[in-house]
């Protein structure tokens, strides 16, 4: 039995690795039967610090070829506006988000940056132009100064600092036991949900993209939380085209235009004043969250 010890350990590593690998090759195959493989565009989108001209043409799109989620989906933004998409879960705000980031093309219909297509654009100079602050900005178990720097990797120590001071993150940092030097993530400090959402600002600061893209950036946070949060993206959003999805509409109710999505299609849009005169869809949403906020206490 002894002797067969060393042998049956050995079948079972190889039996273990096989298994990995076959996992492995099956997640291979899941990738390549995706329908779209992105190719990459050959024109260089310049970050000239101006907000991006975004046009959308009826995009039609589905994850798989028997289900759209996108039925004809058109929408402008001049330069240094702001576009909110609001809906039901499900309506297709986050697709449009991720067709934006181009991490699928639409099936049919075009995004255009400064009137060229975004499939003729380099992938490189798409992300060095756009902007994410996601509702869960993942720290990485690594230094908070490498977290906040991780948007633009040749970044000098100074400016990280300043973007860090742009998003009101800087003193809290200098608190941590190591200042910038503070491990944070996984294995390190704790942040809180408010503080994380300060990086992933620096970082945008950091990056001054043209496109901000805030998908549900605020959501998770308590009210006076998010209160100091939505001031501090305010800032950001200045000067920049800025596409804000949310569900809570107060959070979106100054933006230039809005965008109302149901099953996938543009069901109603225009400013907070005219959807609420319209007295359709977005009004009723509005009621309901009003009716819903807790009474204030005399
Ligand atoms: P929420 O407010 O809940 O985030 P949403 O309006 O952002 O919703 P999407 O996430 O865009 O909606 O989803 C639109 C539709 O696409 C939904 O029916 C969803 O189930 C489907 N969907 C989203 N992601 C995928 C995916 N990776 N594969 C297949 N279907 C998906």
């Amino acid at each position: 039995i002894l002797q067969l010890a060393g042998p049956l350990q050995f079948l079972g590593f190889l039996y273990r690795d096989l298994r990995q690998s076959l996992v492995d090759l099956d997640s291979l195959f899941t990738i390549l039967s995706m329908k779209r493989l992105i190719r990459d565009g050959e024109v260089n989108l310049p970050n000239n610090g101006k907000g991006i001209d975004l046009k959308a043409c009826n995009l039609h799109f589905g994850y798989t070829a028997s289900r759209r989620v996108l039925h004809g989906v058109s929408f402008n933004v001049q330069p240094g506006e702001s576009l909110a998409i609001v809906g039901p879960s499900g309506s297709g705000k986050s697709t449009i988000v991720k067709l934006l980031l181009r991490l699928y093309d639409p099936d049919s219909g075009s995004l255009f940056f400064d009137l060229q297509d975004l499939r003729t654009l380099t992938q490189a100079s798409l992300r060095s132009v756009v902007a994410v602050v996601p509702q869960d900005t993942a720290l990485f178990n690594d230094t908070i100064f490498n977290n906040i720097a991780y948007s633009r990797a040749s970044a000098r120590t100074e400016e990280v600092i300043q973007a860090a001071k742009q998003a009101r993150i800087h003193d809290a940092v200098v608190r941590m036991p190591d200042g910038y030097n503070t491990m944070v993530g996984e294995r390190g400090l704790k942040i809180s949900g408010g503080e994380k959402q300060r990086v992933a600002i620096a970082r945008a600061f950091l990056k001054a993209p043209r496109l901000l893209i805030c998908d549900e950036a605020t959501s998770a946070l308590d009210s006076p939380t998010e209160a100091a949060i939505l001031n501090s993206l305010k800032e950001l959003a200045t000067g920049r085209t800025c596409i804000f999805v949310a569900h809570r509409l107060s959070t979106i109710m100054h933006c230039d235009h809005i965008l109302v999505m149901a099953a996938g299609e543009v069901v109603e849009e225009g400013t907070h004043r005219d959807l609420l005169d319209r007295k359709g869809i977005y009004s009723s949403m509005w009621e309901l969250q009003e009716s819903e906020k807790p009474e204030t206490v005399l």
